[in-house]
């Protein structure tokens, strides 16, 4: 789960994490409110939405007057931000942040992620903050040092020295990097992140360490342990299509093209995919229903799926080791009575109970295209999305 800036920023100052003092508007009179109460006479109007590289974009603004807080406000507020990381349709901008302009003596860059290489939380750091650290990584890789932390010991004293090395920060800093590297720690695994990113992490004029920008993922199989942080999620910012899955427990992620994708297992699911795109077809989504699917959630996975306007055909592939394939195929059938399906369904089932499933999808006499293997299932269901689509084609032209 991803959350915004400002609230990232709460997160932090929770655990003496220094950032600059900022509020949350909705609109230009609070933005100005905001900055009154901020004081000083340098601000920054940032867009608050699920995505970096806003800056870029013309998400985040100086401003160096009250009525500029307001018109930069107004002008942001609203906006269709696009960036490197919304992809081209963009993010609509309902909340904007009001910070205080910092004096900024250096951009640095500083992350923490989990490296499942290693299966350890790693610090990344660099001097090239403020700009893309995958720019950075692809053209200087030898401006990026990766730290691993030893999780019984968590992050020592040898770690800060060669991170806050690598941040090019002197020795009359160690204390405030020490300091800061453990807090970013210690949130980072007391609230199960995945992700926390610090870009830039500035050297102010007062040589202070502040966070001016701050992107968090929490591991979304913890959140139970978190109802707090739960609360933070925006729906707002999330694809309409993975939000109903998430509140339906589907593992899903919504895709370009138009074969609709229901499996069990990320693997399969994967695999399965990349066969659709072989056989020349392309993949609507990744759908992955799970070990131990019951009907229910089965048909919900294809009610899902059949809610993607763009889905033209559907491919059900099934591997049942715990799952059990009749009950996938009562969840289908249960569906195809309920859901008006005006679109081929391919399904191919294996594994656990198979004959039953065959026999109850024989039995129902909905017109389902039935396949053995994958690499059939693939090529039926990219044959049978070509065929309706010139039918459909035709029928149009006719009329
Ligand atoms: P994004 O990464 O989405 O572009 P940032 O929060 O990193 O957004 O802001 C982009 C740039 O704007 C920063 O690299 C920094 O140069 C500048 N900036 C952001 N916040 C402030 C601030 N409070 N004071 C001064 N400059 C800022
Ligand atoms: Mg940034």
């Amino acid at each position: 789960m991803n959350i915004h800036e400002y609230q990232a920023k709460e997160l932090l100052k929770e655990y003496n994490v220094p950032t600059v003092p900022g509020f949350l508007a909705l609109d230009s009179e609070s933005a100005v409110a905001a900055a009154k109460e901020i004081g000083g006479d340098v601000w920054v109007v940032k867009a608050q939405i699920h995505a970096g590289g806003r800056g870029k974009g013309g998400g985040v603004k100086v401003v160096k007057s009250l009525e500029e807080v307001k018109s930069i406000s107004e002008e942001i507020l609203g906006m269709n931000l696009v960036t490197h990381q919304t992809g081209p349709k963009g993010q609509l901008v309902r909340k904007v942040y009001i910070e205080k302009g910092t004096n900024i003596l250096d951009e640095l860059y500083l992350s923490i992620v989990v490296d499942r290489a290693n299966s350890r939380v790693n610090f990344i750091a660099s001097t090239e903050g403020g700009m893309d650290i995958e720019e950075v990584a692809e053209n200087t890789p030898e401006k990026i040092l990766t730290v691993d932390i030893n999780p019984s010991s968590g992050i020592e004293e040898k770690d800060v020295i060669s991170i806050s090395k690598a941040l090019g920060l002197d020795d009359d800093l160690l204390m405030k990097s020490g300091a800061l590297l453990k807090n970013l720690y210690k949130a980072f695994v007391e609230t199960d992140m995945s992700l926390l990113e610090i870009n830039p992490l500035v050297l102010t004029g007062d040589r202070d360490l502040v966070c001016l920008d701050a992107k968090v993922n929490f591991d979304d199989n913890a959140l139970f342990r978190h109802p707090q942080i739960s609360e933070l999620r925006d729906k707002s910012q999330e694809d309409p299509r993975e939000s109903r899955a998430a509140d339906r427990g589907l593992s899903y992620v919504g895709l370009e093209g138009n074969i609709g994708c229901i499996v069990n297992g990320a693997g399969l699911a994967m695999a399965t995919m990349d066969t659709i795109k072989l056989a020349g077809g392309e993949p609507a989504n990744f759908l992955d229903i799970g070990g131990g699917a019951t009907p229910e959630r089965v048909a919900k996975a294809f009610r899902l799926v059949m809610s993607d306007q763009n889905v033209q055909a559907v491919l059900v592939n099934i591997f049942a080791g715990i799952n059990r394939c009749d009950w996938v195929a009562m969840g289908v059938v249960q569906a195809l009575k309920e859901v008006t399906v005006e679109v081929p369904v391919v399904i191919r089932l294996a594994g656990t109970n198979v004959e039953e499933g065959q026999r109850i999808l024989a039995q129902s006499g909905l017109p389902i295209i039935r396949a053995n293997t994958l690499m059939e299932a693939a090529e039926r269901v990219v044959v049978a999305w070509q065929n309706d689509l010139k039918q459909n084609t035709n029928i149009r032209i006719a009329q």
